[in-house]
């Protein structure tokens, strides 16, 4: 797509120490996401209209669920006989392989690890994100949050974003979508449908979507269930 400089420079290092894989072993739909512009517009993505919600994304889910009945940090697998109980429709969010007890093997996942730093400047790095591509620098990108918002703060929060092997208890960020895990998946999400299941997001479709396609998705869903 980019032709061997751009690709040694800007892909292969990254895409590399993201997955934890060879480039040769992994999907190349991987890369067919990346937009590839031969103009100066350098935002990541090409929608015409780019942003984050104004103050953030705690706000809008606040006052998305207004008025709706919400508990926190409660693990639907600690107790699944009684939220099963609560209600006629059931929608999971979490890990799909986990919703069947595993029975037709454990798909795979990718996390991540963050080290977060208060610094004694206003202005670190005069972005939100600054990515490095190179495959010998342990973190993917650093991400300084008052930029994401016009933070006037004297001090800055940045956060260092390193690559991990996802390992029982941590964080299951992102799903592997290949040739051995994706027969797997699809199998479970027949299952889910024969249980009359919602499945939704990231880790109960195992897919990897970005913010609007989430929402997009969701919408979708409440479609095909409601109408
Ligand atoms: C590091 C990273 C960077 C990203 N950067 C961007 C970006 O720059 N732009 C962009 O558009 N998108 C980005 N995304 C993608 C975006 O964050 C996701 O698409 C979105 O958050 C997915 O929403 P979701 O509802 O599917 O999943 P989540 O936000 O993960 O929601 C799932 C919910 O289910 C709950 N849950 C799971 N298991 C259980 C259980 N057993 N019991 C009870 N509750 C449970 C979880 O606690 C969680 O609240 C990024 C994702 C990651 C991981």
């Amino acid at each position: 797509m980019v032709g061997k400089d751009i690709y040694q420079k800007l892909v292969k290092g990254y895409t590399e120490k993201q997955w934890g894989r060879d480039c040769k072993d992994l999907p190349s739909f991987i890369i067919k996401r990346l937009p590839v512009r031969f103009t100066y517009d350098n935002n990541y993505f090409d929608d015409p209209y780019q942003g984050v919600p104004k103050g953030g994304y705690t706000q809008i889910v606040e006052k998305l669920l207004e008025g709706i009945d919400v508990e926190l940090n409660a693990d639907y697998f600690d107790d699944k006989e009684k939220w099963d109980g609560m209600a006629k429709q059931i929608v999971y969010t979490g890990m799909l392989d986990k919703l069947f007890d595993y029975c037709y093997g454990r798909l795979q996942y990718r996390s991540l690890r963050f080290e977060t730093k208060v610094l004694d400047t206003d202005n670190f790095q005069g972005n939100a994100v600054v990515n490095y591509t190179e495959r010998e620098v342990p973190y993917t990108r650093v991400a300084e949050h008052k930029h994401f918002d016009f933070g006037k703060q004297e001090k800055t929060v940045v956060t260092y974003e390193y690559p991990a092997t996802w390992t029982e208890g941590a964080e299951p960020f992102y799903s592997v979508k290949d040739d051995v895990n994706e027969p797997i998946a699809q199998k479970y999400k027949a299952l889910a449908k024969e249980k009359n299941i919602i499945l939704g997001g990231r880790l109960g479709d195992y897919r990897y979507y970005n913010m609007d396609a989430v929402i997009e998705r969701a919408l979708e869903v409440v479609d095909e269930y409601v109408k």
